[in-house]
Formats: C-alpha cells, structure tokens, sequence
C-alpha cells in the first residue's frame, strides 16, 4: 500500500513540476513514506532520518514524513530534536504536500498535516507508476475493524471504496500501458463496498478488461468472503487461485481478545470450503505470537491449527504494542521477548516443514508462469516467474521477455522456490 501511495504522490509532486531524482544525495527534499505496524518499522525510520543528516552534514536537505507513523506520532516526531523534521503529511493528505512543502521553506513552525478524511480515495489521481508486469491499484482505504492489536484504523480513518466504473478506467489505461497483471489494494480489500457493486462485482468487471490476464488481491479478512465470491474466484480463470486468509491466532480466547469476530471453528471451515471448491488453490496466512496473556497452551492451539490447514505461506510477527490501540489500553504486553522468540522460531520450523511439504507436491506438475525480473538479480542465476498460485518458479537462463507467459514443469522445490523447465512459451 505505501509502494502504491508513493506512486501517488509522485503524481501529486511531478504535477506541481517537481522532478524526481534516482539517488538520495541529490536530492532538495527527501520523503519517507513510513509504516506504523510493528515497532521495527519506526526504528527503520529513525535510522534512515539520522544516516540521512549525518550524510548531508551542513548541506541544506528538507525532510519530510509521510504514511502512518505520521499520523500516529506527528508529536513525538517533531519533539525529537535530532531528527529535525520540515513537514509530516499523514495517508489522506498528500494532495496538500505542494503547500506543507512551500511551508516548511520558510522560517515559521513546521507544517504538518494529518487529517483523516471520510472521502478521500485518491481515485482522481492516476498514480505515476514505474513500468513492470504488475500494477498496483488500491480500491479501497482504511479499516472499520478495530482488532484491538492494530494501528491501522487509527492512522488510516474509515473503510471508503471508489466506484467500480472509476477502478475500471484506471484499468483500461494499465493494459493499453502494457501491464498484465492488476493486484487490487485495501487495507481490507474484501470489505469493498459501493453503490455500484461489492467486491465479487469488482473482480468480475477487472476480469474483463481486455490485456489484463492475472488478478490478484490483498490483503482481505476472513469475514467477507461470501460463497457468491468463492464461486467467482472458482470459475474466473483470470482471478489467481490464491487466497490470503489471516488467521493471528488459533485459540479462541485469544481471537476473542484480538477482536477478530470469527472463532478457530470458524476459521477451520472456511479453509475446508476454499480448498473443497477451488481445487488447487494457495492459502497463505499471518500469525502474530505474543500476544497479551496468550499461554503456552493457547499458543499450542495456533501449532494445531497451523499443522490442519497447512497453508503453503504464512508470515509470522511477535506481537508488538502500539500506541492508541485498544490491547495497548487494555492488556500490558506480558509476554516476555524471550518467550516471543521461542514461540516464533518453533512456528517457523513447523511452517517451513509444511511449505517444503507442499512446494514438492508440485514437482511434475504443469504450471503457467509469468516472467518477472528478479528482485534481487544478483541471488538468482536462473530467471523467474511466478505461478498462478504466487510462488516464485525459476528455470535455465534463455531468450524469454518479461511479460511473456511460459508453460513450465516443476522439476524440484525448495521451501521458498520452485525450479522447473521451460516446455512452452507465449501459453
Ligand atoms: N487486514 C488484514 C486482516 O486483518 O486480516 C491484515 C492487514 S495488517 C495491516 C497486516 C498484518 O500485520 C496483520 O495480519 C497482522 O498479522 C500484523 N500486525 C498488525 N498489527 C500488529 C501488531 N501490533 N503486532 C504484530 N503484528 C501486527
Ligand atoms: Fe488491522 Fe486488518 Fe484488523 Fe483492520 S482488519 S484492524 S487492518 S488487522
């Protein structure tokens, strides 16, 4: 979502004729768009504000802070001397960062601002967006769930969708640019609603926007995925068979706590009905150890949940406070660091287990792929791709475009790739 919101406010910027430079130290003004979820991400920040001052000793630099931790620590940030920041733009105010900028220019108190809007959705700003196979697209914003753990309705206001006939527009425009591959944005995603159609509505009109051949999502709630979805999802062959379902924990009390409004029992049948009615799809989860009061044995829950459904990914995060959250208010943190990490480090080995487990159950299989360059080229000799389901394939060195298609058979697999051989292109 920040990757997309940068998109924007480069827009925003480029607009008002500013030019944007490839390296830092060139730079007259330097943002960073800024993530409030885990602790980890603020000190990231801290340290890149302080490389940042200390590289540019005297020479004149302005600094400013976008994205959530804006919105959450707009004070702190400011009070901290030795950061001296120039202006603090929160999610929903990048439209006004020409004036905060001219501001921060001059002599007075910084500028900041970060207002949550009940409105704004950006949808009349097309993002300026660097060319590659996907394109990002976010089609709905902010969060009404308040699972008491989490920051985001707090830094990102109330769930507001754009209209279905103002997300296909963009679209048409991505696929006349060349992209062949959408992937729809929301904080929950799922929770799309507008006068013009819900979520499944959405997917469907994507779907048939010609150029466009893959869709993906993220990141939903297991709430909103209603069967006339499912059936979609089953039948589009443009939709990817890949679902992101957040578990954060396997034991009821815990989801309780958690506000996460559906219970382990819940949960189990809802991955049984994925699995019963979309053959092959790929269930990736996220898990949060630690939280507030979670025993040893409620913990044991989250294993036995993990080793039922046995998704193909989950992503792991100890718990982290943040500040304004109802678990912040209600639960101190009580589960020692220590603790966190034991119990983090013994999911990780069950899940990677399982990852192996299922990447190899591929091996022999014939899969569709879709050439992308490599995040990191200098870890890969091989080239990449990715499947229908997500998961990145590799295969021998050849003449093959970014953006093309190939037919591939999975030759063998390790927990993060899967390798294959090429037996087609352009499929
Ligand atoms: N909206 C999605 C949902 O609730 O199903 C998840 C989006 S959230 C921005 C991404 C993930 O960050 C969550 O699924 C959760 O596992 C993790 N997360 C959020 N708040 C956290 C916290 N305070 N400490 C640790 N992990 C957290
Ligand atoms: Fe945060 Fe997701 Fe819960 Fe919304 S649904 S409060 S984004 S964890």
């Amino acid at each position: 979502m920040n990757e997309y919101d940068s998109e924007l406010v480069r827009s925003i910027l480029r607009k008002e004729n500013y030019e944007f430079v490839s390296k830092e130290q060139d730079a007259d003004i330097v943002m960073l768009n800024t993530c409030a979820i885990r602790e980890k991400a603020h000190q990231k920040v801290y340290g890149r504000v302080h490389n940042l001052r200390h590289d540019r000793g005297d020479k004149p630099v302005l600094i400013g802070i976008l994205g959530c931790m804006a919105t959450n620590l707009r004070q702190e940030i400011f009070e901290d001397r030795s950061l001296k920041i120039d202006f603090i733009a929160g999610p929903d105010s990048y439209k006004r960062l020409p004036d905060l900028i001219r501001e921060a220019v001059g002599e007075g108190e910084k500028p900041y601002d970060v207002t949550l809007s009940e409105f704004e959705t950006y949808s009349d700003v097309t993002p300026s967006r660097k060319d590659g196979i996907n394109a990002w697209i976010a089609v709905m914003r902010g969060c009404n769930n308040f699972c008491t753990f989490c920051v985001v309705p707090y830094t990102r206001g109330r769930e507001r969708s754009r209209s279905i006939s103002n997300v296909i527009e963009e679209v048409e425009g991505l696929a006349a640019q060349g992209f062949k591959q959408v992937t729809l944005l929301g904080q929950n995603v799922n929770s799309y609603r507008h006068e013009e159609g819900d979520f499944a509505d959405l997917m469907d009109a994507v779907s048939r926007v010609k150029g466009i051949e893959r869709i993906r999502f993220t990141s939903p709630h297991p709430k909103d995925f209603p069967d006339k979805f499912i059936a979609l999802m089953r039948d589009n062959p443009k939709i990817c068979k890949q679902m992101h379902m957040p578990l954060q924990a396997g034991n009821n009390r815990i989801l309780d706590v958690m506000n996460r409004t559906y219970t382990k029992e819940e949960f189990l049948s809802l991955a049984q009905k994925m699995r019963d009615r979309i053959p092959g799809v790929i269930l990736s989860t996220d898990i949060i150890v630690g939280f507030p009061t979670e025993t040893d044995d409620e913990f044991e829950d989250t294993i036995k949940v993990i080793k039922e459904v046995e998704f193909d990914v989950a992503f792991m995060f100890k718990y982290s406070e943040r500040k304004g959250t109802i678990a912040s208010k209600k639960f101190p943190d009580d589960v020692t660091e220590a603790k966190k990490t034991e119990r983090i480090m013994r999911l990780n080995e069950i899940q990677k287990e399982i990852t192996l487990k299922k990447n190899k159950a591929h091996i022999g299989e014939v899969h569709t792929i879709l050439v992308e360059n490599p995040t990191n080229p200098r870890s890969l000799r091989d080239k990449v791709g990715r499947n229908d389901g997500g998961k990145l394939v590799t295969f021998p060195e050849g003449d093959y475009e970014v953006g093309s298609f190939l037919k591939v058979r999975i030759t063998d697999a390790t927990p993060h790739v899967l390798k294959a051989e090429v037996l087609a292109t352009n499929s």
